[in-house]
């Protein structure tokens, strides 16, 4: 891969045994005498937790703002696919009162032609779900909750999701404590914090409520 070619982001050398992480401003400085020398192999590494939780937040930004909604963004990814992203979703994309993670799911199922709960069978075993805030546990509407519909899909495929990276906890605004995550957790899928983008993902959920109140 010629220089300018290297993404920005990290990529792995391997030099006879495990991966050793560097940075882009590293392999050109120390490690360009080795580059020339070693029998190695480089390999473009999928994008960051950061950068898949950006482009969740950009579905986020597509969510029509409403007092009666978090405006959320979700993306199903296959980190060994390619291309990873498998699907994306965001609040209310789907007539009803649909959520970002149902979105993806559903999109997901139409496009195999199968019914939610089984579109474990269409995804790859490395598959993890991104969303800007925590699956939600409870809804008013009725409708199933985002945690459990997880919880479906897993009980109904032969792989499905065992990691959820979300961006913030669910504000206390609608139906108190969230216990989204304890849920998925007891289940035992992973569910991980990618943090840094808090506010910002906050200020996109709140779009619509009213300020100050
Ligand atoms: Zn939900």
């Amino acid at each position: 891969m010629p220089r300018q070619d290297v993404p920005q982001s990290v990529i792995a050398l391997t030099i006879s045994g495990p991966p050793v992480w560097c940075w882009q401003q590293h392999m050109r400085t120390v490690h360009c005498q080795q580059v020339a020398t070693t029998q190695f192999h480089l390999v473009a590494m999928s994008a960051s937790h950061e950068q898949y939780m950006r482009q969740a937040l950009t579905e986020a930004k597509k969510s029509p703002p409403k007092p009666t909604n978090f405006c959320v963004g979700a993306l199903l990814v296959s980190p060994s696919s390619d291309p990873p992203v498998l699907e994306t979703g965001y609040t209310l994309e789907l007539p009803g009162n649909t959520h970002a993670e149902q979105c993806c799911f559903t999109k997901m199922a139409n496009r195999f032609g199968v019914s939610e709960e089984e579109i474990g069978h269409h995804l790859p075993g490395d598959t993890v779900l991104y969303t800007t805030m925590e699956p939600c546990n409870l809804r008013l509407s009725g409708a199933l909750p985002c945690a459990d519909r997880i919880l479906r899909i897993n009980e109904g495929g032969k792989s499905g999701i065992r990691k959820v990276y979300i961006g913030v906890k669910e504000p206390e605004k609608f139906v108190g404590e969230n216990e989204g995550r304890a849920k998925l957790e007891q289940a035992g899928i992973e569910v991980l914090h990618v943090p840094g983008m808090e506010e910002e993902i906050l200020n996109v959920a709140t779009a619509g409520h009213e300020k100050g109140g």
